[in-house]
């Protein structure tokens, strides 16, 4: 299973309209809140007092489902509200009279909790849910009044039955739990985007580490009892993750981290905690991948915050600087695996898919984790081999020290690394930032010639429109070995010559995969993904009736999340991608009669089913999936949507036996 599809992460965040900054660490609002919810009721009741130190109008909001039982600003009582979507707005005027006090008191109740939710579904809902099992009340479902648009500062009293545990992101200041129940009262003091609140019947663990400047930090896991044993292992590796970023980039700029478990398979990162699914915490490598991820956010995301309306930066950089490190820090094959996945993914989407890293918010579908995650952080290694790590790293930390706890664009970031690098960035960051779609490159020519002092290699490269300022990295092969050469490619068709005093035997193009680029067709195997992500691909069901059919279709629009494009078994292919389903021995009459390769040995005759990608001699591709009975196809509704990265797959029933992307061919010329 692959991490990037169960448990990647959304920052809960909130759209701030542009021109509105944090340009203090004071927030201009603060709220005041204390709630009573009852998880088995699933009921709250809340008053907060808001504190607005600003004399501009302010829009109030509140999900519908709740109502108010007492509002009023200053002395007067509330006006009138306005409904949009799910959500009440009031509108307050402006006024010169600081600072102004707005006391709503609220109820209402929550819907039921749904742990049959899977990870996408869990991810694109923003109700309030609650059960004995778990209550989790997103900041955009609007379960308390708040100022739309703006940050702001937080107290916060919680009070839970006894048994019950509830937690928001910020300091935890002080709890009891006695025959009442259990209080607690947190604070964020620094302006933040809104409170997500969760609660359960949690075990809790905690333990403290000194900070790189002396300050204590609380470590704590909120786990459910049945995942409690696994607290120590996940303490100590938050620790390492806070101790590995603040040698990297600064001090860690609160005063706890906290793990979070939930009944549902979530993952999102807030300030000072995450909040993953316990199915996704029992997990191996969670610990190792993930989990370091979220730490990270609490600098990028939830410690600067992206400027949303110009292009989320926080998931490339967190992406460079936790899983890709990780990889890195493994051994350079990995970190060449990652890249490869990361190019492979973008190749399999049809060209126009994309869109430029500047329109990225957050994760929706696939195409826009490609961009906004892989290729922000390709972008981010472009851009440490453009300067060295030492200055990359120098320009992260003057990018944290000016825009903690405030918003910043990615024309900040580009700030930064002019002014520690003396470079001017302007193309890279808009060749990079602006335009959708990645470059193609080829080694159009090579040649070898004698010269006086040894050998000259000369290259020619060329790139499609529109054209990019690239460093290529290209490889010049001798028989002791392999020189490394960055050709700085400018137009559509440009000739290099490079002095060698060893015989050149080959020329390779960027062999190490450095360079964002649309790989060419042998550079990049067809995998599963493409039929996932490709809106053009077509659907071949071959069971025509009964089980088999009804399986076969469900498979299929589970791979695809939209409607599908049905073509008939007996109708040539469309030059697009291409999916077909079917029992084994559909599959291969079907293959047979439209002349395509028959299955492949390395998937021949194993397992209950099989599904593989084929690259058709019209170009386009073809992902096959066939099994042995209706019951083989049925057991691949749920795992096969997770091996988008592979090539071939084999399962047993619901279990992938083998899998396997197939070898890819880097460009080379041999010199002659
Ligand atoms: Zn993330």
């Amino acid at each position: 299973m692959e991490v990037c599809r169960i448990v990647t992460c959304i920052l809960l965040s909130f759209l701030v309209s542009t021109g509105t900054s944090a340009e203090t660490a004071h927030a201009e609002i603060n709220y005041d809140i204390t709630v009573r919810i009852d998880p088995v009721a699933r009921t709250i009741e809340g008053r907060s007092v808001i504190t607005a130190t600003t004399s501009e109008e302010l829009t109030l909001m509140l999900g519908r489902r709740f109502e108010t039982t007492h509002a009023r600003v200053d002395a007067a009582p509330l006006g009138p509200s306005a409904s949009t979507g799910g959500m009440r707005a009031w509108r307050i005027a402006g006024s010169q009279h600081m600072p102004r006090r707005i006391v709503v008191h609220w109820r209402g109740e929550f819907s039921a909790l749904d742990t049959s939710l899977d990870h996408p579904q869990t991810l694109g809902r923003d109700i309030p849910a609650s059960s004995d099992d778990g209550t989790f009340l997103p900041d955009s479902s609007g379960w308390y009044p708040y100022i739309a648009g703006k940050l702001a500062s937080y107290r916060l009293n919680i009070e839970l039955p006894r048994g019950q545990r509830g937690i928001v992101p910020g300091r935890l200041v002080e709890e009891s739990e006695s025959d009442e129940g259990y209080r607690a009262r947190f604070e964020f003091l620094s302006p933040t985007g809104g409170i997500d609140f969760m609660a359960g019947p949690y075990k809790v663990e905690t333990t403290a580490m000194r900070g790189v400047s002396g300050k204590s930090i609380q470590l704590r896991t909120y786990f459910h009892p049945q995942i409690a044993d696994l607290a120590p292992a996940y303490l100590n590796s938050v620790k390492g993750y806070i101790e590995l970023y603040e040698s990297w980039i600064g001090e860690y700029p609160f005063t706890e981290f906290s793990v979070v478990s939930s009944p549902t398979p979530t993952g999102f990162g807030m300030p000072t905690l995450t909040y993953l699914g316990i199915e996704v915490l029992r997990l191996p490598f969670i610990r190792s991948t993930s989990l370091g991820h979220e730490v990270l956010h609490n600098w990028w995301g939830n410690g600067v915050y992206p400027d949303y309306a110009r292009g989320n930066w926080s998931e490339g950089l967190t992406t460079f600087m936790a899983d890709y490190a990780y990889k890195e820090r493994e051994s350079p094959d990995a970190a060449r695996e990652m890249r490869r996945g990361w190019l492979r993914d973008f190749a399999a989407l049809a060209p126009g898919q994309d869109a430029p890293l500047t329109t990225f918010t957050s994760r929706t579908h696939g195409a826009s984790q490609i961009v906004g995650y892989n290729k922000a952080a390709m972008t981010f290694l472009m851009l440490r081999d453009l300067l060295g790590r030492e200055s990359f790293d120098r320009a992260l930390h003057a990018f944290w020290r000016e825009h903690r706890f405030r918003i910043a664009s990615w024309a900040d970031l580009q700030r930064a690394f002019q002014a520690v690098s003396r470079q001017d960035l302007y193309m890279f960051f808009d060749q990079w930032l602006t335009r959708a779609g990645a470059p193609v490159v080829r080694i159009a020519e090579a040649g070898r010639t004698k010269s006086d002092s040894g050998y000259r290699v000369t290259v020619i490269l060329e790139q499609n429109a529109p054209i990019y300022r690239l460093r290529v990295p290209v490889a010049i092969r001798t028989e002791g070995g392999e020189e490394l050469h960055m050709l700085d490619l400018e137009s559509d068709h440009q000739t290099f010559t490079v002095d060698m005093r060893v015989r050149p035997l080959e020329v390779t193009l960027d062999p190490d995969l450095r360079l964002f680029r649309r790989l060419m067709p042998d550079e990049a195997p067809p995998i599963l993904r493409q039929i996932m992500v490709d809106r053009t691909t077509t659907t071949v069901l071959l069971p025509e009736r009964g089980e088999a059919r009804s399986a076969a279709e469900t498979l299929a629009g589970k791979l695809q999340n939209r409607d599908l494009k049905l073509v008939s078994a007996t109708d040539a292919l469309p030059p697009v991608p291409a999916l077909v389903i079917g029992l084994q021995e559909q599959v291969d009459g079907w293959l047979a009669q439209h002349k395509l390769p028959r299955r492949p040995d390395i998937v021949q005759g194993k397992g209950s089913a099989q599904a593989w990608t084929v690259s058709r001699p019209d170009g386009g591709m073809l992902a096959v999936v066939s099994a042995r009975d209706a019951a083989s196809l049925k057991a691949l509704t749920r795992p096969l949507p997770h091996y988008g990265r592979q090539s071939y797959v084999v399962f047993d029933g619901a279990k992938a036996i083998s899998r396997g992307a197939w070898p890819t061919r880097v460009q080379a010329i041999k010199l002659e």
